[in-house]
């Protein structure tokens, strides 16, 4: 193996110093030397590095950073030096399998497909297209979400689509939309070469986006190093770089941000200029964080008032700021509300708009932005309103439907909604692409049972037999990166174009290809009788979203496949204002807020009510951001008698969500094996465990057995990565997700990961104190007979 380190011991790579422009570091691994290289972008997290495939013999061997890319220059984190493996894994999925007798046995395509095809017509003849779900990724191409788009939406007519990024994004996306009027990140990674300080909130940036991490790092080596802020509970590789770290109590984010808001409104810092020109809603967030004073903050979340002073100081006086928001806000209690007040933060400081002022809500998976931007999730295509008449009614002009063919009647369905209606049978059949919620989803126990209804239909299309697969009555065998072309965007809004560098193994297809078919064998036709699929390749899918793109916020409509084969990937807007893309968003102050244009009429963010156009109309802010306010509310549930510790959950740096390509990397398996408990010295001493010792860890909902890894954590909150599931190791109860809470954000309809109430006893103490009790019977009952 020949690489430029080993990225495993040293994740962040040699550090380059500086200030402005980011130094080019090329980082590499390669098994052999290959035959030739393919252009194309990382798909193991959301920060979407450029890189090439090196291909030998048909086959992936390595991967090369690319220097020209604007994201990564040049440099790769270890899931992306290493994730390439899972290609060439022994296990793949190569043959489309159908249950029969209960058993998952080898079939045809077009035995499979047909079954598909007779089961939806079925059941659209029964009961409509509200009898079809779908759950998709935040893992397949652009083109894959658009066509699952247009066939879910103008095809089947079901609003019973979304994604896994329900799970990871959702709030970043209601966030944006909450203040902006629309998805879409403002600002740009470049913004990071010049900020004098940088929030991150619930973000453990150093293991989750470790390129960007490195960008950070090589800041602070430099010369005007940033002042960091950090907002996480957990003592994370992040937070030990921290000028000042805030360890609030798990769900209490909203008094932290009321009190920094707070604290920054006190120190008279705010743009009022900007305030007055180009927001709404000022007077009642000073109302609400005004009683938010520093030793409140502190009894509701433990922050010390010193700290909470010390940064709010700095967030007052700093004169270019960026922020980034992940899943400590967005999986935690008031997730939307915890993130709009970091969009209010920047809008009360007028930090938004030019260099050095970036938001980033930002997201976790790969193509989680084209899931959003593309309508496979609750969202209508390129940020359109599915309560604004008119938005639809372009939509159906777009795919020439009838406009009541377009699901507009009420909110498109929710993922944690989708799964609802699967459990209570008016879901009959659930197509499930690209993600394994049989280990992601919270109280995993309901979810097995949902999967094995015998009423439900369940379709898994995916490259490995995942803990998902295992319940499927059909799997569809999956192409995946590097074995098919398509585009994804990173949460910059940075477009890339990944190409097909090798074939998929077996008779595995592109998921684009499998919808392709699934629409012409359903013979989905538009008003004119014409095929509403009017596409048949990844580039006719591409040139397709770039018409229903145009003159919205996502705007693709200046790029082409040739133009995104250059050296770097575009940022959207990419149209003839801005041929070679927009670096930010809204430099002129002017928000997508207008009635006309605006993604949502908005929500209550306390109880997740929606404003209606009416409502909206008659107070049109006409392109004014939104500052929303909102106030504390605890945790759906806290530690008690029975139940004392908090759980919370997260990822480690070596592996994706459920591990289904990380695990099957040698390395990356290697680094981080399997799961654990973090739990604090103090709390460890007192349950008298030892470091590496087996304990149970029980919810209300279920129960696991790990390790303990001592350290790092306060005390009383413990701690497990989520990311470990049952296909390598089915002989112990070890997902996070058994223990979770099924509860979700009343506005992003994210769930609460975050906390979850749990019991903690040495593994076989059970045992023990059933024989404990055995014995106390017996003696009872000879007592008795005597
Ligand atoms: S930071 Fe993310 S996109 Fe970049 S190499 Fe690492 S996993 Fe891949």
């Amino acid at each position: 193996m020949i690489q430029s380190r080993n990225s495993i011991t040293d994740i962040w790579g040699e550090p380059h110093p500086y200030y402005g422009q980011w130094p080019v570091r090329v980082d590499q691994s390669l098994e052999a030397e290959p035959d030739h290289w393919v252009r194309s972008a990382c798909v193991l997290c959301s920060n979407g590095c450029g890189l090439d495939i090196a291909v030998k013999d048909g086959r992936i061997v390595g991967v090369r950073g690319r220097a020209e890319d604007r994201v990564n220059h040049g440099r790769l984190g270890p899931k992306g030096l290493h994730g390439w493996m899972a290609n060439n894994s022994k296990d793949r999925l190569t043959k489309p399998l159908i249950r029969k007798g209960g058993t998952l046995t080898e079939a045809s395509w077009d035995e499979a497909m047909e079954l598909i095809v007779a089961r939806s017509k079925k059941i659209m003849a029964e009961q409509t297209g509200l009898g079809i779900g779908f759950y998709t990724s935040g893992q397949l191409f652009l083109e894959e979400y658009y066509t699952l788009g247009v066939i879910g939406k103008a095809g089947i007519g079901t609003p019973h689509m979304d994604g896994n990024t329900r799970l990871c994004t959702a709030t970043a996306a209601a966030a944006l939309k909450e203040s902006f009027g629309s998805d879409g990140q403002p600002g740009s990674y470049t913004d990071l070469d010049t900020a004098e300080t940088i929030l991150l909130c619930g973000h453990n940036m150093a293991s989750q986006q470790t390129v960007l991490w490195s960008r950070i790092l090589d800041r602070l080596a430099g010369p005007h190093p940033p002042k960091l802020i950090v907002i996480d509970p957990r003592t994370t590789y992040t937070a030990e770089a921290a000028t000042v770290h805030l360890a609030p109590r798990v769900g209490t984010n909203i008094p932290v941000m009321n009190g920094l808001l707070n604290g920054v409104i006190r120190s008279g810092n705010i743009d009022r200029d900007f305030i007055d020109r180009h927001t709404v809603g000022y007077d009642e967030l000073v109302r609400v964080v005004s009683k938010w004073t520093p030793e409140k903050v502190e009894e509701a979340s433990g922050v010390p008032a010193h700290k909470l002073k010390q940064a709010a100081d700095l967030l007052a006086k700093t004169k270019t700021l960026v922020s980034t928001v992940l899943q400590g806000f967005y999986q935690s209690m008031q997730a939307t509300a915890a993130a709009v007040q970091v969009n209010n933060l920047h809008l009360i400081r007028g930090l938004i708009g030019r260099d050095g002022c970036g938001i980033y809500q930002m997201n976790g998976q790969p193509t989680a932005q084209n899931t959003r931007e593309c309508g496979a999730d609750g969202d209508l295509p390129a940020f359109r309103n599915w309560s604004n008449p008119q938005h639809v009614e372009e939509l159906a002009k777009i795919w020439n439907v009838d406009v009541d063919k377009v699901p507009h009647w009420a909110p498109p369905t929710h993922a944690m909604q989708i799964w609802r209606y699967a459990e209570q049978g008016s879901i009959k059949l659930l197509w499930i692409s690209g993600t394994n919620p049989a280990v992601s989803l919270p109280e995993l126990a309901r979810i097995r049972k949902i999967l094995d209804k015998e009423e439900l239909l369940v379709i898994v299309q995916d490259a490995f037999m995942t803990e998902t697969a295992q319940h499927a009555d059909i799997v569809l065998p999956a192409a995946i990166w590097g074995e098919k072309t398509g585009c994804f965007t990173n949460v910059d809004r940075t477009v890339h174009l990944s190409h097909k560098a090798v074939d998929p193994p077996g008779e595995a297809r592109s998921d684009l290809d499998i919808f392709l078919d699934y629409a012409r064998r359903m013979d989905f036709r538009d008003k004119d009788g014409n095929p509403l699929i009017k596409w048949k390749d990844a580039e006719g899918a591409f040139e397709a979203w770039k018409e229903c793109s145009k003159g919205r916020p996502c705007d693709y409509t200046g790029m082409s496949y040739a133009k995104l084969s250059g050296g770097s990937g575009i940022q959207w807007p990419c149209n003839d204002r801005y041929p070679d893309g927009a670096k930010h968003l809204y430099t002129d102050g002017i928000f997508n807020t207008a009635q006309s244009y605006c993604e949502t009429y908005g929500h209550d963010l306390d109880t997740g009510a929606a404003a209606t156009e009416q409502e909206y109309k008659a107070h049109d802010p006409k392109g004014k951001a939104f500052i929303k306010a909102s106030d504390y509310m605890p945790p759906h549930e806290l530690p008690d008698k029975a139940y004392p510790f908090m759980l919370t959950t997260g990822r480690l740096v070596y592996h994706f969500h459920t591990r289904t390509k990380t695990g099957r990397s040698k390395e990356l398996n290697e680094a981080a094996p399997d799961a654990y408990l973090q739990i604090s010295e103090e709390d460890a001493a007192k349950l008298g465990v030892a470091e590496g010792e087996m304990v149970e860890v029980e919810s209300r909902r279920g129960k696991v057995t790990q390790p303990v890894k001592i350290g790092g954590i306060e005390p009383g909150l413990v701690f497990i990565p989520f990311h470990y599931g049952y296909w390598d190791d089915p002989g112990r109860s070890r997902a996070a997700n058994e223990l979770t809470i099924t509860e979700w954000d009343p506005v992003s309809k994210q769930p609460h990961f975050k906390y979850s109430a749990v019991k903690i006893r040495k593994a076989g103490q059970r045992i023990l104190d059933k024989l404990e009790q055995a014995v106390e019977k017996v003696a009872e009952a000879v007592n008795i007979k005597r």
